[in-house]
């Protein structure tokens, strides 16, 4: 089931308008389609993932996926997964091509109509081009051959976005504007939501697809990149997405939920510094109220998960984040109300659970090797057997 965001904007902030561009050139790409383009049912056999890391972007999430193994990104390109249509990817970073026009060819078909089906995957913040008075711009992809003027990133997002059978937005980023768009910041930095509006639909009818992680973990990307994969072969149906357009059985459970130390949590067990194997709440750990899997997941080869191994959860995959985390270092406010009742009660749950504990690391009495059992057995008795007077 598709559950749409719970707040929608209103429309004059659910997709602001960039560059120079008409309202009637844009008009269209509203709706995230273009005029009287039918939904297409997916069953496709081949498709291109258009990759555009050209945002506000450190490319951290690129470079993550490379490290996820179920399934790693070259099983799904040399087509080893059974039932996924053939995969043509345009990344910069991945690309057999030497760049320049060359990697450019498939992006300047794709906006002209002339490459379909695609996938576009945002990599990075998109920066608000309306706040710039005059020439200039923040980020460019290519130049317009006519001009040479630069490109912006907001140029190809408006031109390939209504074009794309699915739209997906990979790391903090580009799906909730992540470190750039922190508060202080110069330039207007936003998500994919924020920047196409949250009711987008894309050509193939679906809102984008939020996979959020600082970076991305692996295999949360490559598990939701294989969901729409099948579901583009026709095979399975649409990925389901939770309020804030993230795949709900990855994003569904918090931290907390996942982490090795949450019995040290529950029986008041904190670490007062980062050398000690116990519950990080008191470091700064904003497990318990956030949203990610990678404590259960791992981040490389199932090893790793913030906490897990020694560090503290600063909840990059929030909406919220970076601003709402900081200073990342200090006890969250609601921790120190929490882990004091905790402590108290966990306190107490813990001796209760040693003295329980004690007992049950005795062996039973009648395991012995004595000449009498002593386990209590009785042989069973025959129905017609009379029943003997315990007297002689
Ligand atoms: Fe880099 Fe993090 Fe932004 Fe991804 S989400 S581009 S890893 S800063
Ligand atoms: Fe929860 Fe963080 Fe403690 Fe783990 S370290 S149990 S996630 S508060
Ligand atoms: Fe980010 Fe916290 Fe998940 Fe680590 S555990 S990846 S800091 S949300």
């Amino acid at each position: 089931m598709i559950i749409r965001p719970r707040t929608v904007p209103p429309e004059s902030s659910r997709r602001p308008r960039h560059g120079k561009e008409s309202d009637d050139e844009l008009g269209e790409a509203r709706n995230g389609r273009e005029p009287g383009r039918p939904e297409r049912p997916a069953s496709f056999e081949e498709i291109h993932i258009l990759w555009i890391s050209e945002g506000m972007s450190c490319d951290g999430d690129t470079i993550s996926i490379t490290a996820a193994e179920k399934p790693s990104l070259e099983d799904v390109l040399l087509g080893l997964i059974p039932g996924l249509p053939t995969v043509h990817l345009h990344n910069k970073l991945l690309s057999p091509t030497q760049g320049g026009e060359d990697f450019l060819a498939p992006f300047r078909a794709a906006a002209a109509g002339q490459l379909e089906p695609f996938i576009l995957v945002v990599e990075g913040s998109i920066p608000n081009q309306n706040i710039i008075e005059g020439d200039g711009y923040w980020t460019s992809f290519g130049n317009d051959p006519d001009t040479g003027q630069p490109l912006t990133v907001n140029w190809w997002i408006d031109r390939l976005a209504p074009k794309a059978w699915a739209v997906m937005a990979i790391g903090t980023c580009a799906t909730y504007g992540g470190i750039h768009a922190m508060a202080g910041n110069p330039t207007g930095a936003m998500g994919l939501g924020d920047y196409l509006g949250w009711g987008f639909e894309s050509a193939g009818g679906m809102p984008i697809v939020n996979v959020p992680g600082c970076p991305v973990q692996p295999e949360n990307f490559m598990d939701t990149l294989t969901w729409m994969l099948y579901h583009a072969a026709g095979t399975a149906p649409r990925p389901p997405l939770d309020g804030m357009l993230r795949p709900e059985w990855i994003f569904e459970r918090t931290v907390h939920d996942g982490c090795d130390r949450a019995s040290d949590y529950e029986q008041g067990n904190f670490a007062t510094d980062f050398n000690q194997p116990k519950c990080h709440a008191k470091l700064g750990c904003w497990g318990p109220v956030v949203n990610c899997n990678v404590p259960k997941r791992g981040w490389i080869g199932g090893v790793g998960g913030c906490p897990n191994v020694g560090g503290i959860c600063i909840g990059c995959t929030m909406p919220g984040f970076p601003d709402a985390f900081m200073p990342f270092m200090d006890e969250p406010a609601g921790g120190e109300l929490s882990s004091a009742i905790i402590k108290e009660y966990g306190d107490f749950v813990h001796r209760m659970r040693r003295i329980t504990a004690m007992a049950l690391n005795l062996e039973p009495e009648w395991r012995h090797n004595g000449p009498h059992l002593t386990s209590g057995y009785e042989p069973p008795r025959h129905p017609h057997q009379p029943i003997r007077s315990a007297a002689p």
